[in-house]
């Protein structure tokens, strides 16, 4: 297990030789002491990735060789499947069949993805007289810091590594302080896949330390962030207050699944809606956390969704056939109990769960649970939980369901279940929402761009069109008089 910073094609422990713990939220046991990060790290690796960029061994390289190299680390990964799936599960608590079956073959296919396309990226002629020839090519940041979370360790960093190195930026990546180790396992896996020394580089650290040196130096050209509101503000703030870098921010969200009373099979409808929020214990951004229902057909849905979230039952991560693992952190279970529990003080209905679970002694575990609430305005509807709490609001016809659905201040996705297809194309069309999905919940492909509306933020993972993220225009006017 590799637990030091790994910078300039080396492993090190950090400068002033500080470490913390990273923990198992599974059983709240320590797994290992990682390199502490702070302001002297990320500066050695901006040099670094600054000497590798201006080297241009990778910049600078044949797009199908560093397409090679991508793909050849996605294979490794594949090759390493088994263990990098128990690292990420032991350090986040995801099902161990979740990240064998999900968490590491998104990343590595999102590798591969870039690996495969950016020897198929075109520049452009500009149409100009014919005393000029003025060519429109795209070109590296340059040195870009990503800064992700904790709820999908290696699939968020598969989307920044991805298009970034493809383009043939350097990269300095800090991890979530709560899920280090994959990242770092990655690190290894890139240098024998031959991404030379000083292009990736890994910083483990605290937000408030590696996070904002990264965030504040100045040979950082561009952000790529993911996490919390506030958080991707502090972003911007320290863009303005240091080199003007741009930053692209991915954040949070508190989806709608709109049901009109014409949905068919609710039965169908009731399980995409727990998958959708139940899945990785409801922390995910996109989440489905918000059913708004019609009144014609809710206890119906209701009664199916209390069903549903029944089959949940929060069991041990390490077990082949669990479904639901642990949340993050004990702290960060009592954040959750706490919105619930001043939820249900506050006038809202607890329909099922709402209770802490303990399958394995000492770990962060909770019942699925179904909150009705009447009041657009209470907190457990406005806010992200980023548990498994799905809040159900109820609408007296289409157009009150979508202003409930879109009485949000986020908009990174929703979803609409209708069977009429001309009010499903109406819906999708006026809920504010970077995905909109159609009797389906989560569908995505490497091929589709992912991200938000208003606070969500404004970044695009996924598909070519991330490579805008990381890449600038430059114009070459050659006179041909
Ligand atoms: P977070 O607290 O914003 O942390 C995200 C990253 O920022 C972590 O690496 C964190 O470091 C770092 N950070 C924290 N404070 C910082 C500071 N003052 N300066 C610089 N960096 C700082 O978010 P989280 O709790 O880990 O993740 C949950 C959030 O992410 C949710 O809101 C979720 O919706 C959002 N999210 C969005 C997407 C998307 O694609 N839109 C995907 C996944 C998650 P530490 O290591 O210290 O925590
Ligand atoms: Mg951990």
């Amino acid at each position: 297990m590799r637990t030091e910073a790994f910078i300039d094609g080396r492993f090190v422990p950090a400068a002033d030789g500080r470490a913390f713990a990273t923990i198992s939220p599974r059983d709240g046991s320590e797994i290992a002491q990682v390199a502490r990060g702070g302001a002297t790290d990320v500066n050695r690796a901006v040099q670094a990735a600054r000497r590798a960029f201006d080297g241009g061994d990778w910049a600078l390289a044949d797009p199908a060789q560093r397409g090679r190299v991508l793909r050849r680390l996605a294979e490794l990964m594949t090759d390493h499947l088994d263990d990098l799936a128990a690292l990420e599960s032991r350090d986040t608590g995801h099902p161990i069949a979740d990240a064998r079956g999900v968490d590491v073959p998104t990343a590595a296919r999102c590798l591969a993805w870039y690996g495969e396309a950016i020897d198929k990226v075109y520049g452009e002629i500009a149409p100009t007289a014919a005393d000029a020839l003025a060519l429109i090519g795209r070109e590296p940041l340059g040195v870009v810091g990503a800064v992700v979370p904790w709820n999908y360790p290696l699939i968020i960093t598969a989307w920044k590594l991805g298009p970034a190195l493809a383009a043939g930026n350097s990269v300095v990546l800090k991890p979530a302080e709560q899920s280090p180790l994959s990242a770092l396992a990655l690190a290894e896996l890139a240098a024998e896949a031959g991404i030379p020394d000083g292009v990736l580089n890994v910083v483990p650290g605290y937000g408030e330390e590696a996070g904002q040196a990264i965030g504040r130096h100045d040979g950082v050209d561009k952000v790529a962030f993911t996490g919390s509101v506030p958080v991707g503000r502090l972003f911007q703030v320290y863009a303005g207050e240091s080199n003007g870098k741009s930053v692209s921010l991915e954040l949070g969200g508190k989806s709608p699944q709109v049901v009109l009373a014409d949905a068919a099979d609710l039965q169908a409808v009731a399980e995409a809606i727990g998958w959708g929020i139940f899945y990785n214990a409801g922390q995910t951004c996109h989440a489905g956390s918000r059913v708004v229902v019609d009144r014609a057909i809710a206890d119906e849905l209701v009664e199916r969704l209390t069903g549903v979230a029944a089959g949940f039952v929060p069991a041990d991560p390490v077990a082949p056939d669990t479904i639901l693992g642990a949340l993050i952190s004990a702290e960060h279970l009592d954040g959750v109990m706490g919105r619930v529990e001043r939820a249900a003080a506050g006038g809202a209905t607890v329909i099922a769960g709402g209770t802490r679970a303990e399958p394995v002694t000492g770990g962060s575990y909770m019942q699925p649970t179904l909150i009705a609430a009447d009041d657009p305005a209470a907190p457990i509807v406005t806010d992200e939980v980023f548990g498994p709490v799905l809040v159900i609001q109820t609408a007296d016809d289409v157009d009150q369901a979508v202003t409930l659905a879109n009485d949000t201040r986020y908009g990174l996705a929703a979803a609409v279940w209708t069977s009429d297809v001309r009010t499903a194309g109406r819906v999708a069309r006026r809920l504010r929402a970077g995905t909109v999905w159609v009797n389906t919940f989560d569908a995505s492909s490497m091929a589709t761009p992912f991200g938000g509306m208003k606070d969500s933020g404004h970044g695009r993972d996924r598909s070519l069109h991330a490579l805008d993220a990381y890449t600038q225009l430059k114009t070459t006017w050659i006179s041909l008089a």
